[in-house]
């Protein structure tokens, strides 16, 4: 491994990045700073649409926000592949998904990768996870660590516990794993050294199952249908008319919805999917007598109004029906990270953490919240693409900024490093974060970002497909099984509904453009051959 060990006492950076502090915060050249404790907050599938630092139009999420008006928020943050396990690869190995080889939910990880938690830790740093992992293995490098299995559930968790084996944990899991996080601040944290802690929410991530005060209070909510709630995919290729996400066809009755089978049964409803009711039953049978008590009290009056509606809706009514219910829900998920995160926040003020702790929120991924009818992510356009990202370390980024550059999930590794005085490894593919931090816009010249995305053909049938992002523009190409291009004018065309690929006002951009992602093939060390390597490993 290329780092170079560092004292964690460091006088130079912090040293003068602290002397730009005024008043009796001032810190001397020569006076000792521990390195910045890092607090990375991540949950899974959480649509920037749904925080309202960003818009504010279907909740509010005070808590979130408060690192926002505390901090930088990045309104051109986004993934390198739109989906859940490989993102946390990329963010962990600061290398793209055809690198570090989680290309998608299936494979595991492959943990000869070296990641920045690892590299943390033998740079003196105390690391410690918990909550929603999704790789198929433990974390390596983390002194503490007690992480859903697989996707997790909502209700009475399971973990798998650094030192206590597997164990269930009674409540609901936003609730547990922040109580954890808590917990290993109050009592494991050794004060001698700069901490890592990985705070990591399986909410709002399907099937939506809030916490009972969220849920009586989210079902009585209506809120507003977004633009192209009835998008009929014209003037775009194959892909987004055969991706299977829309809400009113592919969205799950029971799982998804919360329709009991019975219900089901009785309208003449088929499951959307083999697993739509299954997910329903199995997670119904893990909550206690009390808890399903609860649920059923809310959520059998709105079965019953269904199945009472149902024979007089049209299909635009049950679009709209379905669109309020996953709302309600997954907003009303999102409701306990947001308590979650103030609870985390207060005791890092409360204890005098919060100085030199840079507080990281982001999600794993974007999502769709209705736009285009769909829900679900993977693709490249917009509300999947892009993702929150707000970021508090005091006395370096300066309260209540917003950057609109071009970042990725693959610069926090470098970005993480780099604020610890670390450098980092030689292959790592992303760039630090840091000047965008402090203010300094010039040292920044990225001017676009490469996409990949491979996990087809599976579920939700989002076809394979790469590209090239910039400020105005993005390519992609959709291959396997077709060979189309798109181009989206993102100025003119901010929704991405009319491919202008073959529009020959934009033939000069085209070749510009194509040059310009050959070239990001290259650099990124992606190519025809991987493709097929990672397309071979689905015919396995
Ligand atoms: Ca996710």
């Amino acid at each position: 491994m290329k780092t170079t060990n560092k004292l964690l006492l460091l006088s130079g950076v912090f040293g003068t990045l602290l002397s730009c502090q005024s008043g009796d915060k001032t810190v001397g050249a020569n006076e000792q700073k521990q390195a910045p404790n890092i607090l990375f907050i991540m949950s899974d599938d959480h649509a920037y649409q749904a925080i309202s630092a960003y818009q504010d139009h279907l909740m509010k999420t005070p808590n979130i926000d408060r690192i926002a008006n505390e901090g930088m928020l990045f309104s051109n943050a986004c993934v390198t592949n739109s989906i859940c396990a490989p993102s946390r690869a990329v963010i962990l190995t600061g290398k793209h998904s055809h690198i570090n080889g989680k290309i998608d939910n299936k494979f595991p990880f492959d943990t000869t990768n070296v990641t920045f938690p690892q590299i943390l830790h033998e740079n003196g740093y105390q690391t410690a996870m918990f909550g929603k992992l999704h790789f198929g293995n433990s974390p390596k490098g983390f002194d503490q660590f007690k992480i859903l299995p697989g996707q997790g559930n909502y209700y009475n968790p399971d973990f798998i516990t650094k030192n206590d084996g597997n164990i269930r944990v009674e409540g609901y899991t936003t609730d547990v794993i922040t109580d954890m996080t808590l917990d290993w601040l109050k009592e494991e944290r050794e004060d001698d050294k700069p901490f890592l802690l990985m705070y990591l929410h399986k909410a709002p991530h399907r099937e939506w199952l809030p916490a009972e005060r969220h849920f009586r209070e989210y079902t009585k909510k209506t809120f507003p249908e977004p633009a192209m709630l009835f998008d009929d995919y014209e003037g775009r290729g194959s892909a987004a008319r055969e991706a299977e996400m829309n809400l009113l066809t592919h969205m799950n009755w029971a799982g998804d919805s919360k329709i009991r089978p019975d219900v089901m049964n009785e309208l003449g409803i088929k499951p959307t999917i083999v697993w739509d009711t299954t997910a329903y039953n199995g997670y119904m049978r893990r909550m206690t007598p009390e808890q399903r008590k609860a649920w059923n009290d809310v959520y059998d009056p709105i079965n019953e109004e269904f199945k009472n509606n149902y024979a007089n809706m049209s299909k635009k009514d049950l679009m709209s029906w379905r669109y309020q219910r996953y709302m309600q829900d997954y907003l009303g998920s999102i409701a306990a990270v947001d308590e979650g995160v103030g609870a985390v926040l207060d005791y890092l003020e409360e204890s005098g953490l919060a100085e030199n702790t840079i507080v990281v929120y982001t999600s794993d991924q974007g999502f769709y919240l209705g736009e285009h009818g769909w829900f679900d992510k993977r693709f490249i356009y917009d509300e999947s693409f892009k993702t929150p990202l707000l970021v508090r370390w005091p006395g370096v980024v300066e309260e209540g900024i917003v950057c609109n550059e071009m970042v990725q999930n693959l610069d926090f590794a470098q970005t993480f490093l780099d604020a610890a005085g670390i450098d980092a490894p030689a292959d790592m593919q992303g760039e630090s974060l840091v000047s965008l931090l402090k203010g300094e816009k010039d040292k920044w010249d990225r001017d676009a970002v490469y996409y990949h995305y491979y996990e087809y053909p599976s579920v939700h049938m989002v076809k394979r497909h790469y590209g090239i992002v910039t400020t105005e523009y993005k390519l992609a190409h959709f291959y396997y099984d077709v060979d189309e291009w798109e181009l989206y004018d993102r100025e003119k065309d901010p929704m991405e509904l009319k491919n202008v690929y073959d529009d020959p006002a934009y033939a000069e951009l085209v070749a510009e453009l194509h040059q310009k992602l050959d070239e990001m093939r290259v650099k990124y060390k992606d190519s025809e051959e991987l493709d097929q390597k990672f397309i071979d490993m689905y015919d396995l």
